[in-house]
């Protein structure tokens, strides 16, 4: 394939391409010939999955992240693997009862790699052998894109491992040459694959038995590629295609703002690399960056053509969600940060795609942010997150509300299908994971229980799925009806039922009077004379444009009583 130059801003070549194919793919499809012809399979399972594309573009999809070490084990070593995830799609992105219902699925790093998390890469085009192999990811993809799901990679490209062969080849040749000889890239070109210095610097190791350093910014097993340099560009762009020719649908960038530690431009501008050359292969690929940092700098990558970036301001302990559900911020917040965040989105021409989410690898799991509660700001916080525009990722696990905090393998513990840990299926998790003792039941024992955290988090999906505009519209808060306890929203979709949501943040009961928001046009139209709710703690009412009933999520929370107090 010609290899594409730049498009200009805010209308890059690939969306031109994209845009091309879609006619002629519409017209294939409106083609009368269609009509009659027999649908191969084949032809099915690419029907299905340009539909989840369709769904992600439009920013309404949900996204599984799994650490396959910790998720399901198929073959009885209690590691997890790829087969493992394959036997769990009924689960993830089935339709059934005791489905969740995501259509897009994130493995977290699954080549080649020294360690339990696989971060530090030592062969970006196998996989690891404790995950299994080619064929059983080759066989994963066509079971998700059967299903119509996507499934996107981990790609840790700032560094790789100290045993990746670049980096034992260019530490081979350092150690061969004199004391205070520089090397040369004719007779070694991985010495230019990474930052060697003769000068310690702030961020470089030192290489062990030599006069040398090189950058390592993380730690010493993962040294910084140089990004700069066109030979690892090229090994990028051939990672990158060996993995779109497989099949896979995109990939999640670990790490953007190290890309180029001391410059942000020129990680952005390395993000707009990767996405044209993503997307030259591809125009489907989905992109989604990590940049663990402040609201501003994040959005600002929007500016490479990225499709989404994680919406780090409302995540974790300290973001927007849990500063709500804990009363630290009152309810109304929420509304005002999602409006102002839309805002800030749309500077990006419409391209950008929000990717919020509540919780990953690197966070204290959810539900220890509210220990003693029944569960009912556990859900409420997930609910708050789920309805969000955007693509919202769920790490795996949350969904059944576990804990885990303070070192990084507590927060990546053996999905609890089951109470007893020796059940088949069930994963040992990483060596140093501390005893952690669960607050909620495992999956098996909340399917089928309508309070518990795993039914509200499906709901929450199932909303999403149901009311395109949740995760596909745009917010109007409700000035009048938003204060310290309720926030009031309304979702609007062109073509779509608009959806009216109110959100109890409090731990008491709220009457809400509707009656205020007869002059409120968008509000009146869906209420249609309804004059009054009734909310109980934590819970938060949807009522869709045309329908007659409120639906509720996290109803009738029972929250313990505090000691030496009655509540009520
Ligand atoms: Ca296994």
């Amino acid at each position: 394939m010609e290899k594409l130059r730049p498009g200009k801003r805010g209308y890059p070549v690939w969306r031109m391409i994209k845009e091309t194919a879609f006619v002629l793919m519409a017209a294939v499809l409106l083609s009368p010939l269609c009509f009659f012809a027999d649908i191969s399979a084949e032809e099915q399972d690419g029907q299905s999955h340009d539909a989840a594309f369709a769904e992600t573009q439009t920013g309404s999809s949900t996204c599984y992240e799994i650490f396959v070490y910790s998720f399901r084990d198929s073959d009885g070593d209690r590691i997890g693997d790829l087969d493992g995830v394959k036997e769990e799609l009924d689960y993830i992105c089935g339709k059934g009862e005791d489905s969740l219902g995501c259509d897009m699925i994130w493995l977290m790093p699954v080549f080649p790699s020294p360690t339990y998390h696989k971060y530090d890469v030592t062969d970006y085009e196998q996989i690891d052998p404790q995950y299994g192999t080619l064929e059983d990811m080759e066989s994963l993809l066509s079971a998700c894109h059967e299903r119509g799901v996507r499934l996107i990679l981990d790609l840790p490209l700032n560094h790789t491992s100290t045993a990746h062969p670049w980096f034992t080849e260019a530490e081979e040749y350092i150690k061969s040459l004199e004391n205070g000889q520089e090397g040369s890239a004719e007779d070694c070109p991985y010495i230019d694959f990474y930052n060697f210095s003769l000068e310690k610097q702030d961020g470089f190791e030192p290489l062990e038995d030599t006069g040398w350093y090189y950058e390592a910014r993380f730690w010493a097993g993962m040294p910084d590629l140089n990004l700069d340099n066109e030979a690892v560009r090229d090994e990028i762009a051939r990672i990158l295609s060996f993995w779109q020719e497989k099949g896979v649908d995109g990939f999640r960038l670990d790490a953007v703002t190290s890309y180029y530690t001391q410059s942000k431009e020129k990680s952005i501008s390395f993000v707009e690399w990767l996405t044209e050359t993503a997307k030259a292969f591809d125009p489907d690929c989905y992109l989604v960056g990590e940049a663990w940092t402040d609201q501003d700098t994040y959005l600002q990558y929007y500016e490479s053509g990225i499709d989404s970036m994680f919406d780090f301001a409302f995540a974790g302990q300290e973001g927007v969600i849990a500063s709500v559900a804990r009363g630290n911020k009152q309810a109304a917040w929420y509304g005002q940060r999602l409006v102002e965040e839309e805002e800030k989105l749309e500077e990006y021409g419409g391209l950008a795609v929000n990717a919020p989410f509540y919780t990953n690898h690197d966070m204290a799991r959810s539900a220890g942010y509210y220990p003693n509660d029944g569960g009912a700001r556990t859900k409420f916080a997930w609910a708050l997150n789920l309805l969000m525009p955007g693509n919202a990722f769920l790490y795996y696990g949350e969904e059944i509300g576990m804990n885990g905090s303070g070192k990084d393998e507590n927060k990546r513990a053996p999905m609890r299908w089951d109470e007893d840990p020796s059940a088949s299926g069930m994963c040992k998790g990483p060596d140093d994971m501390d005893a952690v003792s669960m607050i909620y039941p495992a999956l098996k024992e909340q399917e089928g229980d309508p309070s518990s955290v795993f039914s509200c988090v499906k709901k929450a999906i199932g909303l999403r799925q149901e009311y395109p505009a949740i995760a596909g519209g745009k917010t109007i808060l409700v000035e009048k009806l938003s204060g310290k306890e309720i926030c009031t929203l309304i979702r609007t979709m062109e073509g779509e039922k608009s959806i009216l949501m109110v959100i109890n943040a409090s731990q008491n009961d709220q009457l809400v009077d509707l009656s205020v928001l007869e002059e409120e046009a968008e509000a009146s139209a869906i209420l249609r004379n309804k004059d009054s709710l009734t909310l109980t703690p934590y819970a938060i009412a949807l009522l869709a444009e045309g329908e007659e009933d409120w639906v509720y999520l996290n109803e009738g929370c029972v929250l313990p009583e505090k000691s030496g107090r009655r509540r009520r």
